[in-house]
């Protein structure tokens, strides 16, 4: 059955805010840091005080260059600062310094991996550089809002993207995505919980195959990616259903409630203000040089959809394999050093996913807090092909006394827990004597075809070898003695 809702497309455009990762402020040196006691980064400028003068932070500059490459942007080689004035008590100048009709970079494109396996280029409209504002805080005194003034100043980026998104679970993709690279090229820490990276959602519908966009509604400053896709489910439904009832949507901008799931507007359009933008006179335009841009070039990182061709592409790993390993910087990182001392591949990355992750997730550590080496899994691996250990006592014995005494090599812990295995075949071979003379009911049931007692002689070989047996070799010398 075919619903009202099938009629319509969903169109969607993102504008996401990226709080960078510089020592200082945008235009001061007042430092630039998350949690501070409140009111305490604030200098004169922050404070646009008169006579004061903003200055240029060449960070700003190459973190955006950054982000310009890792996307495939136009960098522009002249950016004249502009300045948004609009009157709010946590913005002390009366104005922001942002960049108008010169954003730094143009064009580029992200390219996201849908569920389904399908790829997508999202293109990116402008990046420009701006100036965050202070905080209002509501709801820590039951008259007055406080303000706190640290976030004033400090740099950011905002990410425009084309009204390229045709559904709320391409713009969650999307939205990971971003993260994932604005992490990877060390620009942003991406925590959208405590506003390092924030959502703005445009969102429209048209009927299916018509071509003029519809009028869109603005849900802003969304705090979590869960939530700019419920938002965009509910403004989706909310629109068609006025579309259906004969109404026209209003291009006003709205807000999410998290604990209803609901949009509520916040102003219309009609109120919306004129923000007066001019050229900053306060700050002469910057230029952006070829040879500038070569030497960020230089520097930068290897990207996600880069290691993700090289894993699957170079080592021949699985794609799940890559994604998995590429989804955090730091574990990625990880693994291109285990790779460097190890050639096989497989091994190295069934570790990372399996005991290494289990491990992270059971003590809720990242990585880089982790004493198991890349160096200590390329020796279990190494041990475990040539049959000396096996990956069972390999990941339950050895791996937790590594991770306990870091100090000590792989093979120092095997031979203290004595459980290097024996892989000498003669010796191996009077155990399976031994055990066949053990049980002969059961060797005649093997031979008249119950093949899954091999389990059973297997364990007991194992035993009497105190777990020592390879496994491999116990196989083939069982299979010998048997079928004679
Ligand atoms: P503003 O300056 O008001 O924020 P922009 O023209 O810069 O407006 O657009 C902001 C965002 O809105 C962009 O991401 C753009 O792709 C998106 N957008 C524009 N028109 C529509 C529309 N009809 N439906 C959905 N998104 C839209
Ligand atoms: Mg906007």
């Amino acid at each position: 059955m075919s619903s009202i809702y099938d009629k319509y497309e969903t169109v969607v455009g993102l504008e996401v805010h990226a709080q960078l990762l510089t020592a200082t402020k945008a235009y001061s040196n007042d430092l630039n840091e998350y949690g501070g006691l409140p009111n305490t980064n604030v200098s004169a400028i922050t404070l646009g005080l008169p006579g004061t003068l903003p200055m240029h932070n060449a960070k700003v500059m190459e973190y955006a260059v950054r982000l310009g490459l890792a996307v495939n942007a136009t960098i522009r080689e002249e950016n004249q600062y502009a300045r948004k004035n609009y009157f709010y008590a946590d913005l002390p100048k009366g104005y922001q310094i942002t960049q108008d009709t010169t954003p730094v970079c143009n064009g580029g494109y992200i390219t996201i991996k849908l569920p389904n396996g399908t790829e997508k280029n999202i293109n990116l409209t402008r990046i420009h550089w701006e100036e965050d504002a202070g905080k209002s805080i509501h709801d820590q005194d039951p008259f007055d809002t406080l303000i706190d003034l640290n976030r004033a100043g400090t740099p950011l980026l905002e990410i425009v993207t084309e009204p390229d998104f045709s559904s709320s679970e391409e713009a969650y993709v999307y939205l990971n995505e971003v993260r994932k690279l604005l992490r990877y090229i060390g620009i942003c820490d991406g925590n959208m919980e405590e506003g390092s990276m924030r959502c703005d959602a445009n969102i429209s519908v048209r009927l299916k195959g018509a071509e003029k966009l519809g009028r869109r509604t603005e849900v802003k400053n969304m705090n979590s990616m869960r939530n700019v896709q419920r938002a965009i489910d509910f403004e989706v439904k909310r629109q068609i259903d006025v579309l259906e009832a004969g109404g026209t949507i209003s291009q006003d901008t709205r807000g999410f409630d998290p604990v209803t799931g609901e949009t509520t507007m916040q102003r219309s359009k009609e109120t919306a203000n004129d923000y007066r933008y001019f050229p900053e006179p306060d700050l002469p335009p910057v230029f952006i040089t070829q040879d500038y841009i070569a030497s960020i070039k230089a520097t930068m990182p290897l990207l996600p959809n880069q290691l993700f061709d090289k894993y699957v592409h170079e080592l021949k790993l699985p794609e799940y394999d890559a994604n998995v390993i590429i989804e955090r910087k730091e574990f990625a990182m990880y693994f291109e050093q285990l790779i460097l001392l190890t050639t096989n591949y497989k091994a190295a990355s069934n570790w990372v996913m399996g005991p290494v992750k289990s491990y992270l997730n059971e003590y809720a550590i990242d990585i880089d807090k982790l004493t198991l080496t890349p160096q200590h899994i390329a020796d279990m691996i190494a041990m475990t092909d040539a049959n000396k250990i096996n990956f069972n006592i390999a990941n339950q014995q050895i791996m937790p006394a590594l991770i306990a005494t870091p100090s000590k090599t792989a093979l120092q812990v095997a031979t203290e827990l004595n459980v290097i295995q024996e892989s000498n075949a003669d010796l191996l071979s009077e155990l399976v004597t031994k055990v066949l003379a053990q049980y002969p009911e059961k060797v005649a049931e093997y031979k008249a075809g119950k093949m899954g007692l091999l389990g059973l002689f297997m364990g007991e070989v194992m035993k009497l070898s105190g777990g020592k047996a390879d496994p491999k070799l116990t196989t083939q010398l069982l299979k010998q003695q048997l079928d004679n």
